[in-house]
């Protein structure tokens, strides 16, 4: 029988993925119609999402059978009223690659005082700051899931003295792993580099507040491409002001694309990325997209499923 498919992630998305998933569907043996629009909701058996996609209002859709998100983050869907239908949210290996690429990249740039160097045209031969090794330089984490863990075994791997922290008790080879108020607090005195890998939740939103940016080693550096809300931005501002954050690389925010007038723009010790930090890779997220497809119809448990009440 065949499967109805609506790909209501976005028409800009579809020139993407309309062969990988095409592709995918078929290696996983689905066989599948998909389409960008729908005239009968309920004959649509799965919906492909993103956000700015073509829904908004799920009720119509009475039985699809799941929505699988193109998207790791689903902030923005979770709490959807009319989603009465499981929601599978994007882990896929391309996305993760390219983040464990960003996470490192930036924590290197900070770790070996990079942009001393990119910013000198003085003609003056620098003095020589001998950094510290990885091995003396401690990096925190905050969210040790899918991203967090990858960033975090590929920053141990180069030997950064890494500090975890997640909502439940983990355990990761190499990695120092901390769960809840007093972990947060130990990995945050500990970081010299914090990285923010956390899903925009009740429970996480403005998690870094003047109290817990206070607590970060004076100096310390931020990197952020985890979401912009995780981050009171007055205060970081404040925090960045005084000297007590050094630099922060941010990649995430309460409004995308960032206001041309927001002072980060602006401000000498922030650098902004425009959420490039990870994208989801069609050739990669196609097969998960069709590995969850095979899943429903043959009856066996979808591949992340989001928990509404956590909301991630
Ligand atoms: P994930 O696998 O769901 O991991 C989330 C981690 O955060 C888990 O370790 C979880 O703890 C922890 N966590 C959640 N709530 C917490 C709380 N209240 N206190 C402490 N820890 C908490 O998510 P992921 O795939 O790694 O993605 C993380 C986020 O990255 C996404 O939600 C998205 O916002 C962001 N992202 C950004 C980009 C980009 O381009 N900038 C791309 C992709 C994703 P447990 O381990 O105990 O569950």
């Amino acid at each position: 029988m065949t499967v109805h498919v609506l790909f209501a992630a976005g028409e800009a998305l579809w020139p993407d993925y309309r062969v990988p998933l095409a592709e995918a569907l078929a290696e996983a043996g689905v066989e599948a119609a998909i389409t960008l629009a729908a005239p009968d909701p309920a004959a649509v058996d799965y919906i492909i999402y993103a956000p700015g996609g073509t829904i908004a209002d799920f009720t119509p859709y009475r039985n699809c059978k799941a929505v699988l998100s193109l998207w790791a983050g689903v902030e923005r869907i979770v709490g959807n009223p009319t989603l009465t239908m499981p929601l599978a949210r994007m882990v896929d290996p391309g996305l993760t690659e390219g983040m464990v690429e960003y996470v490192t990249g930036h924590v290197l740039r900070y770790h070996l005082g990079i942009d001393r160097h990119v910013a000198n045209r003085s003609g003056a031969w620098l003095h020589h700051l001998m950094p510290p090794l990885a091995r003396e330089r401690r990096v925190g984490i905050l969210g040790m899931g899918e991203l967090g863990r990858a960033a975090a075994r590929a920053l141990a791997a180069l030997n950064f003295r890494v500090l975890g922290w997640s909502r439940s008790p983990r355990a990761v080879d190499g990695i120092d792993c901390h769960c809840g108020p007093d972990g947060l607090d130990t990995v945050l005195s500990g970081a010299e580099i914090l990285v923010t890998l956390l899903p925009l939740t009740a429970g996480t939103a403005n998690i870094l507040d003047a109290t817990r940016l206070a607590r970060l080693p004076r100096g310390a550096r931020i990197i952020n491409p985890g979401r912009g809300a995780l981050i009171d931005d007055a205060a970081l501002i404040a925090a960045l002001d005084s000297g007590r954050i050094a630099h922060a690389t941010l990649d995430v925010f309460r409004t995308e694309p960032l206001p041309p007038d927001h002072p980060f723009w602006a401000h000498p010790a922030v650098t902004v990325t425009p959420h490039v930090a990870a994208d989801t890779r069609p050739a990669t997220a196609a097969r998960v997209v069709a590995e969850n497809i095979r899943r429903g119809e043959a009856g066996e448990p979808l591949l992340h499923l989001v928990d509404r009440a956590r909301g991630y």
